[in-house]
């Protein structure tokens, strides 16, 4: 057994709690995962605030890690791609998993209807804000490659297979298309790369702060539109200009602001196609004429729940470009597993493109 910490929740406005918990030996279809970096997600910001429905007990929380295997239950030999495992494989995973035998995971429809999520934290589980985690035989864990690095593994954290499931969505990217991004958060940063690895001619991203669009060049964004800097109407003119009055094929929404849905559609060409992927959480409603929806020949479609399969691919997304467009540097704050909450606020207010919780600190601190 193995004896760790873990991040409790209970209600929003209560503190976290940093609780001991002990980590039984895996059973024949389990797997103990010393936890190596924890991604601090906007969504954990999300929880605290009360924006998602409160759980009935207390919870383990986080979402997003890479760690290494400390025990392997003896009926499980592989990774769900087929890699062989063995005790101190690195492995990423993410710890809802579908069950595999409910109608929407039969017809291959987001959203399993009995996901085990949120985890009841007084039983071992695969979230993340823990120093031991464990894993069974449903939860999407794949092998990290040798030659990856943990932080470029963790750097866009629930991001990526986000964004590879948004751009799913979306469907084919042509070339002489335009990207419209709005958003540079790490979905937007996110689906900014996976915008300028297809065929687009251009790749705009509208976002702040400055840092994070010098990120959206670094991964290929042709245009950056401040929002600090500019009007709505200025934006939209500017996105007119770059596209001789035509406007995007596509446009992600990754903003997580109803204001971005009412922006958004404007920027739209004719056929063009929306796509929303941050707004999952809170509540308002806006002013919409649906009737250009007809007669502007419009897409708009949804994009919630990644699927196992996007967070594989999004591995193999790491593996092939993280090294060349040094996605390791997105990681610019490291917290101890005390520093949950504050590395949570960190995130929220900006202050880091990527914020992780890095567990070596975590156990130098105690
Ligand atoms: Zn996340
Ligand atoms: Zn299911």
């Amino acid at each position: 057994m193995w004896v760790g910490s873990q991040a409790v929740f209970e209600r929003p406005g209560k503190p976290l709690e940093i609780a001991e918990f002990v980590t039984p030996d895996p059973r024949p279809d389990e797997m103990v995962v010393r936890v190596d970096l924890a991604g601090v997600c906007g969504t954990d910001a999300h929880r605290l605030a009360g924006d998602i429905p409160a759980p009935d007990v207390p919870i383990s929380i986080g979402h997003e890690a890479v760690g290494t295997v400390v025990a392997l239950g003896s009926g499980l030999a592989t990774d769900r791609a087929g890699e062989p495992l063995e005790v101190g494989s690195r492995v990423y995973w993410t710890p809802g998993g579908p069950c595999g035998r409910c109608r929407e995971c039969t017809m291959h429809i987001y959203g399993c209807s009995r996901m085990r999520y949120p985890l009841p934290a007084d039983e071992p589980n695969p979230a993340t804000y823990k120093q031991y985690a464990m894993l069974d035989v449903i939860i999407p864990v794949f092998r990290v490659p040798d030659e990856v690095s943990n932080e470029a593994v963790i750097a866009f954290g629930c991001a990526l297979p986000t964004a590879v499931s948004a751009h799913s969505r979306a469907g084919a990217i042509r070339s002489g298309d335009t990207v419209v991004v709005q958003g540079s958060g790490p979905v937007g940063l996110a689906i900014t790369l996976l915008a300028a690895l297809s065929p687009a001619q251009r790749v705009i991203v509208i976002g702040a702060p400055r840092r994070r669009l010098d990120r959206a060049s670094a991964l290929g964004a042709t245009d950056l539109i401040s929002i600090e800097e500019t009007t709505p109407a200025a934006r939209r003119e500017r996105v007119l200009d770059l596209t001789d009055g035509r406007g995007a094929d596509v446009v992600f929404e990754a903003a997580g602001r109803l204001e971005a849905f009412t922006e958004g559609i404007p920027l739209l060409a004719r056929r063009g196609r929306y796509v929303v992927t941050g707004l999952y959480s809170g509540s308002g409603t806006v002013p919409f004429n649906p009737v250009v929806i007809n007669n502007r020949n419009l897409t708009i479609v949804g994009s919630l729940y990644s699927s196992p399969e996007m967070t594989y691919r999004a591995l193999q997304l790491v593996a092939r470009h993280g090294d060349r467009l040094d996605f390791a540097a997105l990681v610019d704050r490291r917290f101890a597993l005390e520093q949950t909450e504050e590395a949570i606020a960190t995130a929220v207010r900006g202050e880091a493109t990527k914020a992780v919780l890095d567990m070596s600190l975590a156990s130098a601190a105690r």
